[in-house]
């Protein structure tokens, strides 16, 4: 019936210092250090491919639109001068065909007609054979005259065709660049994207779990638990944390050690290991609060220790202390689980049999004495030393614990009384004969 306080084993904690291990700030340093440079270096990448776009663009404003306009432009002037001189060759009169030289030769000197060699040496051609035609009397030689104007024609759809040629492949570079661009975008999203994932992911690992797993334990601390195993933090502040609340810990046990000593010596009869009357008393009040509130049975008893004074005065106190804890021992084995003992004071013990008629704890009465007959006490010269205890019993049911406790001690008056040894329920004695004697 007496319970062993007993604390779980201290958990094994594990030792090693904070050598070895990174600190939290640092790590956070340098992971912040590595992302700022990928993605500076990204941003730089990205502001040369926009620099790239911006040149082509100004490429195509300032050099490539106006030289195209201006194939455009001669093109024209050769589609001009093919006409021109269409006219000069089937004008009907003298001046008709001046004015139509006038014009071929305002085109063939025109100062664009100079830019490209090829326009200059065709319009030069064109415009000799057109003069030398307008002065030679006869038909016109027009078979010549169709070679002239096919070249003319043909030079006129290349000038076009260059310019647009151009173009394209300005723009074909500029959307190259583009392109270019948006595949460094995507990448730069990417590592950004898996540089937050691995960041959170240390963050997670190395820092959160293991705030959250201490925050755990602190708030089941308990020194009368044994330490939930805290996992050794790669951060050194976690894990100086860690150590503090192992040693917090330690501390803590230390003092539930010492409370449940104190406390075991506040309740505890010394001799004899059993409650003492304090403690008794505490106990024999819950067991009467629970029987009366579900108005169950339960007695009361007390005993003591027959001619205990001369075993005292004829073997001396360290033999009455053994015959006191033979007692004990006696009762603890012999009780139910259910009932309760303490020792009162000097040879006198109080009982409480919880769910239990008067009738049945004078049966268990009886049996303790006879239990106690058979244990004697052995004495330093080899003889055995039998003691005897007279019991006095009290129905509690219904009653108060002092006022049942008083009538047992009545009824114990009287079992000594009656020649000791016996057991007397209150109200009524009975003697039952006894082997045994001092
Ligand atoms: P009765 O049969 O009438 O009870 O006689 P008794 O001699 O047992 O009664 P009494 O009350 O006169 O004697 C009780 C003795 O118990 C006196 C005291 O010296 C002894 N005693 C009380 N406590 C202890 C203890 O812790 N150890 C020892 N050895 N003796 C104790
Ligand atoms: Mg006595
Ligand atoms: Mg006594």
């Amino acid at each position: 019936m007496i319970q062993d306080e007993r604390l779980p084993a201290a958990p094994s904690a594990e030792a090693g210092g904070t050598v070895g291990r990174w600190p939290a700030g640092t790590v956070l340093a340098v992971l912040g250090g590595v992302f700022a440079l990928i993605a500076v270096s990204l941003v730089a990448l990205l502001a040369v491919d926009q620099r790239l776009v911006t040149e082509a663009a100004t490429r195509l404003h300032d050099e490539t639109v106006p030289w195209t306009l201006e194939r455009q432009r001669l093109a024209r002037n050769l589609e001009e001068l093919r006409m021109g001189g269409q006219r000069v060759l089937t004008a009907s009169d003298p001046p008709t065909r001046s004015d139509a030289l006038f014009v071929v030769r305002i085109l063939a000197a025109h100062p664009g007609m100079g830019e490209d060699p090829r326009t200059a040496e065709l319009a030069a051609e064109v415009e000799g054979f057109l003069v030398k035609s307008a002065a030679t009397e006869g038909a016109p030689d027009m078979k010549a005259w169709d070679v002239y104007s096919r070249r003319l024609r043909l030079l006129a759809d290349d000038l076009s065709v260059e310019g647009g040629q151009r173009v394209s492949a300005e723009l074909d570079r500029m959307s190259e660049a583009v392109e270019q661009t948006r595949y460094k975008l995507l990448l730069n999203v990417l590592l950004v994207g898996v540089f937050l994932a691995s960041f959170l992911f240390i963050l997670r690992r190395y820092l959160i779990q293991p705030l959250q797993r201490i925050h755990a334990v602190l708030v089941s601390l308990d020194g009368r638990e044994p330490l939930p195993l805290l996992s050794s933090s790669s951060m050194a502040e976690i894990h100086a944390v860690e150590e503090a609340i192992m040693r917090f810990h330690a501390t803590l046990r230390e003092n539930e050690e010492v409370r449940l000593k104190l406390e075991r010596l506040a309740t505890t009869d010394g001799l004899t290991g059993l409650p003492n009357r304090r403690h008794f008393l505490g106990l024999a009040s819950d067991e009467m609060a629970r029987a009366r509130r579900y108005g169950r049975p339960i007695t009361v008893g007390i005993a003591d220790l027959d001619h205990f004074k001369q075993v005292n005065d004829r073997f001396g106190h360290g033999v009455g202390d053994q015959v006191l804890q033979r007692f004990a021992s006696v009762v603890l084995e012999t009780l139910r689980e259910t009932d309760r003992v303490g020792r009162f004071g000097g040879e006198e013990f109080a009982f409480i049999f919880p769910e239990t008629l008067p009738d049945e704890a004078l049966q268990l009465a009886g049996r303790l004495r006879q239990r106690l007959g058979e244990s004697p006490v052995a004495l330093p010269d080899g003889t055995l030393l039998a003691v005897t205890a007279s019991f006095g019993l009290a129905d509690a049911t219904g009653q108060r614990l002092e006022e049942s406790l008083a009538q047992a001690d009545a009824a114990l008056y009287e079992a000594k009384g009656g020649g000791r040894d016996r057991s007397v329920l209150a109200t009524r004695a009975e003697a039952e004969a006894s082997p045994q004697r001092v």
